[in-house]
């Protein structure tokens, strides 16, 4: 079968491809703030226009009026068009010396990368726009590039980039035979590690389920998930890697306003950078773990989660009852830590290689109604522990959730139930 995936690779021999990765990508860091700021400002007098045309209409401040009409007389500035970002932007390359060298597959991806995020902005599809430090993560999409000499066994490879050549690269999947290469992106960190990605069509043997059986699934923020099968998938512990970031930020907090000691602060900051990618990864490595063992069942009942919508309610609810803060705060981070919505991500991807069916259903109830008796009452549940009210039903709370959850998923799909 065949599926699109992405294939994250490192760099073999790094010298010279750093150098021509790390140049190119601060000037092209330069050229999409530019970019980005040409937007901001049409933005801004296009919002001065329309105050000053509410404030005449409406017979407001007057010193206000004077302040904007001489505002928006004194500074000439273009309207907003794609055709218009790219007359600045073939300017900028023309009055800046610096940018002469820079390839213009870099370049032309930059202006690409620039246009997509100012149309997501207008179209609400992100919902702020920000300028990029100079010194943060950033990445250049090469269209036209091919892989050669690939060696699936050994995992290593070489990739062409564009105005490069040839870099061999390590860190390909044995499981993952590809067939089209699309894309390239290389991805420059904050601490100046370089990361090649490559979108590819690949071929892979699938592997069916092994259980003809419905599993029901709880995602929370206390553990990971839990299963109707009585599994738990406690979270991961990070507790070293976590206090370790704690002490590097308390040492940076020290010198925040010590002028000197510039490259010790540099050398903290990379050292965080380093820290959190390792949390990242082992959390990632993680719910792989844990997606590969709910993925050998043919059906799995999931709860249809808004986690956007629960996090903004906790916000909501913070505004209205200001004590609220400290709860919603926890609960938000150890629920975002998990990321549930990772995980669902994940299993709707994988699915297809094993052909397991994934059910959404409403969660409404499921951690408080008991599974045996079906009694809903917020009091069933104290923590971990579910003990029903009336029919003294004992459970692991997250353990009954899921079976609740399961019990919907077989509802939905109109089998017959089975206990
Ligand atoms: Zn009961």
């Amino acid at each position: 079968m065949l599926v699109r995936r992405t294939v994250i690779v490192k760099p073999k021999q790094y010298g010279k491809f750093k150098h021509f990765v790390r140049d190119n990508v601060r000037k092209c860091i330069f050229v999409y703030n530019e970019l980005i700021n040409f937007y901001l400002t049409d933005r801004k007098f296009r919002n001065y226009k329309k105050e000053l045309k509410r404030l005449i209409q409406n017979n407001g401040d007057k010193s206000r009026i004077v302040n904007l009409k001489t505002l928006l007389d004194n500074y000439s500035f273009t309207r907003m068009s794609k055709r218009n970002l790219y007359k600045y932007f073939k300017m900028l390359k023309e009055t800046n010396a610096f940018l002469q060298d820079v390839p213009s597959v870099f370049l032309n991806s930059v202006f690409r990368r620039a246009m997509r995020t100012i149309e997501n902005f207008k179209n609400k599809k992100t919902k702020n726009i920000k300028i990029k430090k100079k010194y943060s993560k950033f990445s250049i999409t090469f269209t036209q590039c091919k892989i050669e000499h690939l060696d699936i066994r050994g995992r290593h490879g070489k990739v062409f980039i564009p105005k490069f050549g040839f870099i061999n690269v390590r860190g390909f999947r044995k499981n993952l035979q590809i067939q089209k290469l699309h894309e390239v992106i290389v991805t420059l960190h904050s601490d100046g590690l370089i990361m090649i990605s490559l979108s590819v069509t690949a071929k892979r043997n699938p592997r069916p389920f092994k259980y003809k059986d419905i599993l029901g699934i709880d995602l929370n923020a206390s553990n990971v998930l839990a299963t109707s099968k009585g599994q738990i998938y406690p979270k991961l512990d990070l507790k070293s890697l976590e206090s370790q970031i704690t002490e590097i930020q308390q040492e940076l907090a020290k010198y925040r306003k010590v002028r000197n000691k510039k490259r010790y602060k540099q050398r903290l900051r990379h050292k965080l950078v380093r820290l959190w990618r390792k949390v990242r990864n082992k959390r990632k490595k993680y719910q792989y773990q844990i997606t590969q063992g709910l993925l050998e069942y043919e059906v799995i009942v999931i709860e249809d989660l808004k986690i956007k919508e629960m996090v903004s309610n906790n916000k909501l609810r913070t505004k209205q009852d200001p004590s609220f803060i400290y709860y919603a705060k926890r609960t938000n981070k150890s629920f975002l830590e998990n990321t549930p919505g990772k995980l669902v991500e994940i299993l709707t991807y994988k699915r297809e290689e094993t052909g397991t069916y994934i059910q959404k259903v409403n969660p409404v109830n499921t951690s408080r109604r008991c599974y045996e008796c079906r009694y809903v009452d917020e009091r069933n549940r104290n923590g971990h522990k579910f003990k029903c009210l009336r029919c003294g039903h004992e459970e692991h709370a997250d353990i009954n959730a899921a079976r609740n959850i399961r019990k919907l998923g077989i509802d939905a799909l109109g089998y017959k139930v089975a206990a």
